[in-house]
């Protein structure tokens, strides 16, 4: 597979006053179209702002960053947005919710910037919460909602545009274990689609369910490995008070799935 995301001697430098933060130091990194990445390290280490820059949210101090083939340096204003809106998908930690919108409106967003016709943003917004378990919650506002629910809403969100690359900075930092799962099998399978997803988190077990794992340290990358991941164990086909419902009211299997045997670890 090509090359999607390349850092050819990236540096960031932070001044603040007299006080500079050397955030980043000559980091090169090539992600290929497809790959699946979590990017590890200690907190300080220069995990969010290496994905601020691979989203085009901020520009580096020095070096040269290329998406697909193109120059992000050489974008202006309008086409990075439009690069952030149809190429980019985020979900964050405390997933960047409206607190008044309900799960439709969240995820028809996006497409209200891109001009989509407003009967194509409802059937994408609703075929997008479908394939993230959430079929029966279109009407629910966060707070109506559980952390998980409100993740994968993050998650459909991200995916409503078609996006080439997902980047998710520390997603299960505000899930318990069980819901953690449920969120890296929805990776899995986004991933399984071909889509490239680089992943930030400081827990090891998130990063097993990654094919490559980037940690950095002080800026720098120290190690960057390829390993079997380990597929997400879900919990969404078990009955549960708040597990996703078909429209008919029944639970629903999701794919990613798979027997203990095939697991890896
Ligand atoms: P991580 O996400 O791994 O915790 P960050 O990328 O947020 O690390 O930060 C790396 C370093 O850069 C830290 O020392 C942090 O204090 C500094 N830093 C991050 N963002 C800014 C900013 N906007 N202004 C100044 N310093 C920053
Ligand atoms: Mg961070």
């Amino acid at each position: 597979m090509p090359p999607i995301i390349q850092l050819e001697h990236v540096t960031k430098i932070y001044r603040m006053g007299d006080v500079t933060v050397s955030a980043l130091l000559d980091i090169s990194l090539t992600i290929d179209e497809g790959e699946f990445v979590a990017i590890m390290g200690a907190s300080g280490s220069g995990k969010s702002t290496l994905m601020n820059i691979i989203g085009c949210l901020d520009g580096p101090t020095s070096g040269r960053y290329f998406l697909g083939r193109h120059a992000v340096s050489e974008f202006d204003r309008d086409t990075l947005a439009d690069v952030r809106n149809r190429k980019l998908g985020f979900v964050f930690q405390n997933f960047n919710l409206l607190p008044r919108a309900s799960a439709l409106e969240q995820v028809v967003l996006p497409m209200l910037y891109a001009g989509v016709p407003a009967a194509e943003r409802n059937r994408r917004a609703a075929a997008a919460l479908t394939r993230v378990g959430l079929g029966s919650r279109l009407e629910h506002r966060p707070n109506q909602l559980s952390g998980g629910q409100q993740q994968r809403v993050a998650l459909a969100r991200a995916i409503v545009m078609n996006p080439r690359v997902i980047l998710a900075d520390e997603p299960t930092g505000n899930l318990d274990s069980r819901t953690s799962m449920e969120v890296m099998a929805l990776f899995q399978e986004l991933s399984g689609a071909g889509i490239t997803i680089v992943l930030v988190t400081h827990e090891p077990d998130i990063a097993a369910h990654a094919a490559r794992c980037v940690v950095l340290r002080d800026g720098r990358i120290l190690s960057d490995t390829h390993s079997v991941p380990r597929r997400a164990q879900t919990f969404l086909a078990e009955p549960s008070p708040e597990g996703p419902k078909t429209q008919e009211g029944k639970t629903r299997p999701v794919a990613g799935r798979s027997p203990v045997s095939e697991r890896s670890s």
